[in-house]
């Protein structure tokens, strides 16, 4: 992980959602001083790779672990010359299919989550890209 200047909005979301669920894996998030996989972490809807703005309007907090794995996945996406979607294709392959724990949140999650992610885009003025 590398160090970002954030700027103090963008701090005070990230951790006043410290003790809340993650919104991808829903696991309980924990400081980001403590820097283990639950801890809280500001992800950019667009990446700042992708020329993402720093702001509220383009931030969810995520735990580190849903976080990294994104990034990972953006990685070969681009390896393999194809295009990343965003957040379905995100959160369906951040998710290892064998285990228990992952088949649960794909089955009893996943819906929901998709739906609360892409009515808060549309909120945001952004269309869906499919
Ligand atoms: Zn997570």
């Amino acid at each position: 992980m590398y160090k970002r200047n954030y700027n103090n909005n963008l701090i005070l979301m990230r951790d006043s959602k410290v003790g809340e669920l993650c919104p991808i894996c829903w696991v309980i998030m924990t400081s980001s001083k403590e820097n283990t996989f639950s801890s809280a972490t500001i992800e950019h809807i667009v990446r700042l790779a992708d020329g993402g703005k720093s702001c509220l309007t383009n931030i969810v907090i995520c735990c580190k672990g849903c976080n990294s794995a994104r990034g990972t996945i953006a990685q070969r996406l681009k390896r393999d010359n194809q295009l990343c979607f965003g957040y379905r294709e995100w959160a369906a392959l951040s998710l290892n299919g064998s285990d228990e724990f992952s088949q649960n949140v794909i089955t009893r999650y996943y819906s929901s989550l998709d739906i609360m992610f892409w009515t808060l885009v549309s909120q945001r003025g952004i269309s869906r890209p499919y």
